[in-house]
């Protein structure tokens, strides 16, 4: 047998992938399957954009592209920064990668060794201390939970930094509260990086997913000095219903997008080229697909919230942002693996157990996916933490 690589050792599988692998053979089997793991929008790639993709395609975009992106869609994005966001980026700021996903990889590829440290809160999105330790470093996480809405204060932050601290992860809304950090509490955390000559990685892929008049600020907006120490990474899939296009993009110093070009020139080169153009025609053209995704999101929220509510040994905070709840689990005794394992079995519902983001006593429900779906769904739930009270 091969010998394989000490640091594929070091990687745990994805828990969620596992899951809707299971998920969906009991599904082909013809089980009735709820599946609330899903991390992507149920809707389908708006028209505009699909025909912007086709058309490029039939005009020849076939070939390698320039790694960094297509210099029109890097520039679109430099301005949706600006316009959007208020951080003044150019298009030399920008690498279109294949992902977001892609954009954090090569970041850490770029910028993590051996013996640095990278502070994430829990619970996080799975892959952040992942890709920390297939660069060699050290991932620090620090645990948050309901009595600060699942946000890293910056007491907690200033706390878990060290000399070795390279880099801060912050994902606002999040995956997997669902959680948005506001303005103030931005304000503050960016105080810390500067005060410890960190830099901040921003995630912000769920910056578009907002409720009841929650407000996204970037951490590079707060100030100059703070842009100066930011990192944004953000992608397509979730706001445009793009999750099959790989399409994702990071915003940094030139330094640090030259060094990311670097990786990424010999890993992946460029994003498929005409696929960009499609990413191009979502931000130049109509955003009112966003406004209707969201307003069926803010329903099905609500009714999830409702049934949550109602059902014993189970609490749940409000989020208003992404599409995920995160109920915490821990009167019903059982550990979230054992609950999500013997959910499916016995309800044939499908949710995430907390312990994939670095949080047990909590399991991860989206609802990005059908009311029927929903009501089915939160129905088989209370009858199983009923059956278990
Ligand atoms: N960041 C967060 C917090 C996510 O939840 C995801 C996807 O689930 C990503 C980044 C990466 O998305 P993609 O690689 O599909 O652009």
């Amino acid at each position: 047998q091969m010998r394989l690589a000490a640091r594929v050792g070091q990687v745990n599988p994805s828990l969620t992938l596992a899951i809707d692998s299971k998920a969906k053979a009991m599904k082909a089997e013809g089980a009735d399957v709820c599946n609330f793991s899903v991390g992507e929008p149920d809707f389908p790639t708006p028209a505009h954009i699909r025909q912007a993709a086709t058309d490029a395609l039939e005009a020849g975009k076939t070939r390698y592209g320039a790694v960094a992106g297509e210099m029109k869609l890097r520039q679109a994005i430099a301005q949706k920064l600006q316009t959007e966001n208020g951080l003044c980026y150019g298009a030399e700021n920008v690498i279109v990668t294949n992902g977001g996903k892609h954009s954090l990889y090569n970041l850490m590829m770029a910028t993590i060794q051996p013996g640095d440290e990278v502070i994430i809160p829990a619970p996080y999105w799975l892959s952040y201390p992942e890709m920390v330790t297939l660069a060699g470093g050290t991932p620090v996480i620090v645990q948050t939970d309901e009595t600060t809405g699942f946000k890293i204060t910056p007491e907690q932050l200033q706390q878990a930094i060290t000399p070795n601290t390279r880099l801060f992860v912050l994902n606002s809304p999040s995956n997997p509260t669902g959680m948005v950090y506001s303005p103030d509490e931005v304000r503050a955390l960016a105080k810390v990086v500067l005060e410890h000559d960190l830099y901040v990685v921003s995630d912000e892929i769920y910056e578009k997913l907002l409720y009841d008049g929650a407000e996204h600020l970037s951490i590079g907006a707060v100030s100059p000095e703070a842009f100066e120490r930011t990192i944004i990474s953000s992608g397509f899939a979730k706001a445009y219903a793009m999750t099959g296009w790989r399409i994702g993009f990071l915003a940094a110093p030139v330094e640090l997008i030259r060094a990311c070009s670097l990786v990424q020139g010999h890993s992946t080169s460029n994003v498929c080229t005409f696929a960009q153009y499609g990413a191009i025609a979502a931000l130049e053209g109509s955003q009112d697909f966003i406004q209707d995704m969201l307003k069926a999101f803010s329903q099905r929220r609500k009714l999830m919230l409702s049934y949550l509510n109602e059902m014993p040994g189970i609490t749940c905070v409000e989020p208003n942002g992404a599409f995920y709840l995160l109920p915490n689990i821990k009167r019903t005794g059982m550990k979230s693996i054992e609950f999500c394992e013997t959910l499916l079995e016995e309800q044939q519902a499908v949710m995430v157990p907390g312990v994939a983001f670095g949080s047990d006593g909590y399991v991860r429900i989206s609802y990005a996916t059908d009311t029927d779906t929903i009501k089915k769904g939160m129905e088989r739930l209370d009858k199983f933490v009923r059956s278990r009270l």
